[in-house]
């Protein structure tokens, strides 16, 4: 398993995390307490195929920092996991609560593993397997999992049932991201891309000036999973011009805007999104578009040194975790392309979470626009507090939210 890439994007995050601390002039210990992670939990799983024959999968449950709160993470299934990712992705975690003013720190999960390759019944098993791993360093008030790359609401309900089942209690609040008739918050599923959409519009709120009217801004989106269909689906409803989409397999472009809607049921019946219109175009080839506002929101990396020279929009939504590298971010920061950065723009996932750690805690339950607007009054809170930062101490979004966690995190420690 190549680690380069995890270990770049968790180089890339301790060295933001240092470079931040020093500015603010933390001691050395301090900041090693804000990088090294508390505890990691390394394991394998062992799953009977439906062929009968036993399968090794390699798990992680990395708990990065705990001053604000119970750790708090989603489990990612992928093939290109690695323990380097998993540790990148719960560092980050740690900075987003801060950013996002929850009551968490920083965690994260995952598995090397293609959950395509596997039949249902496997990926139950799978699945039931990792919470049978980490029930013992897990709980409402320990470590809060929850869905991220390729895992659903379906895999938390198999895992919280696992959970249950070991313990011999129910315990609702331990995972977030749960079906609705489980104890899941109505509008958990839709968070991250409502979120992304409202910081993006409280951004164009402040740079109006120097940006066309909201109707006539266009937007090309790099992935097509829960958070990617969702952002699509709400610009396009708030009147925002989605002009490309993307899955893994490729996408298209239409430069007078896409339905995501229809979109969607056409990757339903034929399993892509390329071949919906006309021009298919490849995920580089989306990266580079002339749109006003590129949404990468597919996985880490995707812009690189080696294309950010070719990347034409004048705003980035950090949709993904980690979607530019730090090469790319310097480069494209440089040129005065405004980027809001991951730990701001896709908290709102995290934030629902919350909302859904608090009703399943109390067993109180709020109607959908009421989480909405919940998620509304804190997403916007967060922003402000970000952009007030940045805009006082001239420094770029993301280096002012690395700068108002890190405050947050190190006032919490003892
Ligand atoms: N996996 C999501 C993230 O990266 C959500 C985490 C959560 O809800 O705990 O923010």
């Amino acid at each position: 398993m190549d680690n380069a890439p995890g270990k770049k994007m968790l180089e890339s995050a301790q060295a933001l995390i240092r470079k931040t601390a020093e500015k603010m002039k933390l001691d050395e210990e301090m900041i090693k307490r804000v990088i090294e992670p508390e505890f990691a939990h390394e394991f394998s799983l062992t799953v009977t195929m439906d062929n009968g024959k036993k399968k090794v999968f390699r798990g992680w449950r990395i708990q990065h920092n705990s001053a604000l709160g119970p750790y708090k993470g989603g489990i990612r299934f992928h093939p290109e996991t690695v323990r380097e990712e998993v540790q990148a992705l719960a560092t980050l975690m740690s900075i987003k609560c801060a950013v996002a003013g929850l009551p968490y720190g920083g965690g994260k999960g995952g598995i090397t593993v293609d959950p395509k390759k596997l039949s249902k019944t496997e990926l139950e098993r799978l699945s039931r397997a990792f919470a049978a791993r980490i029930t013992h360093v897990i709980g409402e008030d320990v470590d809060v999992p929850a869905p991220d790359v390729n895992t659903t609401p379906e895999i938390m309900s198999w895992m919280i049932d696992e959970y249950q089942k070991i313990k011999g209690y129910k315990s609702p609040a331990t995972f977030t991201g749960k079906p609705v008739s489980i104890g899941g918050s109505l509008g958990r599923t839709e968070a991250t891309g409502r979120g992304g959409l409202f910081v993006l519009q409280a951004l164009l709120e402040k740079i109006k000036g120097s940006m066309p009217k909201f109707s006539s801004l266009t937007i090309a989106v790099q992935g097509f999973g829960n958070v990617g269909y969702y952002f699509a689906k709400l610009a396009h409803e708030a009147g925002f011009k989605v002009v490309a989409i993307s899955d893994s397999r490729g996408g298209v472009y239409d430069k007078d805007g896409l339905d995501p809607v229809a979109v969607l049921a056409y990757k339903k019946k034929k399993g892509v999104v390329s071949g919906y219109s006309s021009k298919k175009i490849t995920n580089e080839e989306l990266l580079t578009l002339p749109v006003d506002i590129l949404v990468p929101a597919a996985l880490e990396n995707v812009v690189s040194e080696k294309n950010a020279a070719k990347v034409k929009a004048k705003v980035i939504l950090e949709m993904a975790n980690g979607p530019l590298t730090e090469e790319a971010y310097l480069f494209l920061s440089k040129k005065g392309v405004v980027i809001i950065p991951d730990v701001l723009a896709n908290s709102g996932g995290v934030t629902v979470s919350y909302l859904e750690w608090v009703q399943g805690k109390a067993g109180y339950w709020w109607s959908e626009s009421e989480v909405n607007q919940k998620l509304k009054e804190m997403i916007v809170r967060a922003f402000e507090s970000i952009w007030e930062k940045s805009v006082t101490k001239k420094m770029p979004l993301k280096q002012a939210a690395f700068e108002v966690a890190i405050e947050r995190i190190t006032s919490a420690m003892v």
